[in-house]
């Protein structure tokens, strides 16, 4: 396939905007100088974006451009999960070289579009500008949620349960695996943990499953690692944490020995797991597990909120927040 200064602007453009398809919500769609868009009657729109710089958000050479494009859209639609908001319209801007392969364009799109889809979004607009130095590619992603029912970051008190889905860590041990240890990246034995990196799953569906529940008090998403974001939900909800007699992850347990550092590092350090960190009061426990249940979804109840401010500790031990900080690391 030809590079995008063989074939211009304005045919990248239609080869991309041919590729999307209609949307449902959508009165005025690409081709006009913005999108119209039509919430349903009653909600409220939440919105998020996300940046992925090439370099420090994706590693060409590790994935395929349709790996890239699902974790750029798992990253966003995480964020709505974390707030219990339906997804529906993604707006895509990307800065690109004159040299980028168009089908390999066509190919990022794509996994944007079919990481979207399944939870009910679509591209409906976007921006394309040249760049000389790194790429970039930002997803704006609009969603909806009943008024007044989006879960945020404040709200959960001492004595409600904390529970995580998935398998916090996961995401950025398999990326330091396959970054440090030579061969990793297509060895039977690192697959789990770098699927967990490459192809992450949002849990939008089991958010929109509990939305509504008066149970969940407060959640946020892990997209830096586990300490870091789980001291944001406590600073917003201004408590503390208590977690314990939580068992090892037999993969982070592995990828520790390997990379010479300890399962609770890989556990509690830097770490875009996509997964949802959910507090919730005792009564609702059963509810939460029946749901990841139906779903699918494997949850952790790790510990409880407590009334001392800022201190988070794991079997005893203080626990900082030590996940992936943008400007310091
Ligand atoms: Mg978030």
């Amino acid at each position: 396939m030809p590079r995008l200064h063989e074939v211009g602007e304005g045919e990248v453009l239609r080869r991309l905007i041919a590729a999307r398809g209609p949307w449902s919500g959508v009165v005025v769609g690409p081709g006009d100088d913005a999108a119209v868009l039509a919430p349903s009657a009653g909600h409220q729109l939440v919105a998020t974006v996300d940046a992925f710089v090439e370099g420090r958000h994706f590693v060409a050479g590790l994935g395929t451009p349709g790996d890239h494009g699902a974790r750029l859209a798992a990253a966003s639609l995480s964020d709505l999960a974390a707030m219990a908001a339906r997804p529906r319209w993604a707006l895509l801007s990307m800065g690109l070289s004159p040299d980028h392969d168009l089908a390999a364009l066509l190919a990022f799109q794509a996994g944007v579009r079919d990481a979207l889809a399944p939870f009910g979004a679509g591209i409906v607009g976007g921006n394309l500008s040249a760049v000389e130095g790194a790429e970039w590619f930002d997803l704006t992603l609009l969603g909806e949620a009943p008024a007044g029912q989006a879960w945020t970051r404040a709200g959960t008190r001492p004595g409600d349960w904390i529970a995580v889905t998935g398998h916090p860590g996961r995401a950025g041990a398999g990326l330091r695996v396959a970054r440090q240890i030579t061969g990793a990246a297509g060895a039977p034995e690192w697959e789990t943990l770098l699927a967990s990196w490459l192809r992450p799953t949002p849990r939008v569906t089991l958010a929109l499953a509990l939305a509504g529940s008066v149970g969940t008090r407060a959640a946020i998403d892990i997209s830096d690692g586990l300490a870091l974001d789980l001291s944001r939900l406590c600073e917003a909800s201004g408590v503390g944490a208590t977690l314990e007699h939580w068992p090892p992850d037999p993969l982070l347990e592995r990828a520790a020995a390997a990379l010479g550092t300890t399962h609770d590092a890989l556990r509690f350090g830097p770490s875009d797991d996509y997964e949802l960190i959910l507090a919730l009061s005792h009564d609702r426990l059963e509810d939460l597990g029946r749901a990841a249940a139906a779903h699918g979804v494997p949850v952790a109840f790790v510990g409880r909120v407590t009334g001392e401010p800022g201190r988070i500790s794991v079997d005893g031990a203080p626990l900082g927040p030590s996940g992936f900080d943008h400007f310091r690391s």
